[in-house]
């Protein structure tokens, strides 16, 4: 049997980059997946299309998760297509560079909002639905999981980024916060924080081979993250297979937290 046979699962911004990844993987590993997506509505069917071929089953789900309404109903819907959820992957998120002098204060709150306040609005909505159902032992040992995407800025200052680490920073906390107080529910709380991953939202960094070679600088493992890198990690967390852990974040990074610039004595 699949690791997530019969389970539901929503992931958040599934149109592409790491949401993509990490809703294959689920899909591939047995779960049937609630694919959101903002604007992309390509991107959610080229999702559909590969979990489909891969001998699976998911729905696209437009919403905007920064909208407390939006996420309600993409719950709603769920709930309608599928019966319940066992899985939330909170995986949407955004990036709005400036410098701090120059950052606006619709760019520092939009990226707080959809990076952070969404998972607060998405987890409530799951907490709530996993609750109402309880454990179905046949499907896992929890009542529900839930998966917050944060990134290695959660613990790594980035100058020119702040609204984007201070949101993650706080994912950190409210990853913990939240397994601390659902734990006796039997519901775990996880997260997972990424470094350089090959998606969109770096594109820069990685696509041309000079700043492939500067972005290698921070990474010990010399490589650049895939999504399946992302995705393996994701299945294990809704799995059984880590029934033991909760509020934990977990660093998938080839070494990128490990303080490389002090590898020749700092
Ligand atoms: P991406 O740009 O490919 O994916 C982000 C997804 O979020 C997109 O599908 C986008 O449409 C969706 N999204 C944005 N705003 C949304 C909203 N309001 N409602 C619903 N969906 C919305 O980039 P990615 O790299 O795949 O990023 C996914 C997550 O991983 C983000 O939370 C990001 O911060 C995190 N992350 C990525 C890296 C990396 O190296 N790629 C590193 C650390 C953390």
């Amino acid at each position: 049997m699949k690791p997530l046979q019969q389970q539901i699962a929503i992931v958040t911004g599934a149109s592409s980059g790491i949401g993509q990844g990490v809703a294959i993987a689920l899909a591939k590993a047995g779960a049937k997946v609630c694919i959101n997506y903002r604007s992309s509505e390509d991107g959610a069917k080229k999702t559909l299309k590969e979990i489909e071929q891969n001998g699976g089953e998911g729905f696209i789900q437009q919403a905007d998760v920064s909208q407390p309404e939006a996420v309600k109903t993409m719950f709603r819907n769920t709930v309608e297509q599928y019966g319940t959820v066992d899985i939330l992957v909170n995986n949407a998120g955004i990036q709005v560079d400036a410098p701090f002098l120059e950052m606006s204060h619709d760019d520092w709150q939009k990226v707080i909002d959809v990076n952070l306040s969404s998972q607060f609005y998405c987890s409530q909505e799951a907490a709530k639905e996993f609750i109402r159902r309880g454990i179905v032992e046949e499907r896992s040992k929890a009542a529900g999981k839930i998966i917050c995407m944060s990134s290695v800025h959660d613990i790594i200052p980035w100058a020119g980024h702040i609204n984007y680490a201070t949101a993650k920073a706080g994912i950190l906390m409210f990853a913990k916060t939240l397994a601390q107080e659902l734990a006796e529910k039997k519901i775990r709380v996880n997260a997972i924080s990424p470094g350089a991953i090959k998606t969109d939202i770096n594109r820069d960094a990685w696509e041309d081979d000079a700043s492939r070679e500067k972005l290698l600088q921070l990474i010990p493992y010399q490589r650049v993250g895939e999504v399946e890198d992302i995705g393996k990690a994701a299945v294990w967390l809704a799995s059984d297979d880590s029934d033991y852990v909760q509020g934990q974040t977990i660093y998938i990074d080839g070494g990128m937290t490990l303080y490389p610039g002090f590898k020749d004595n700092g």
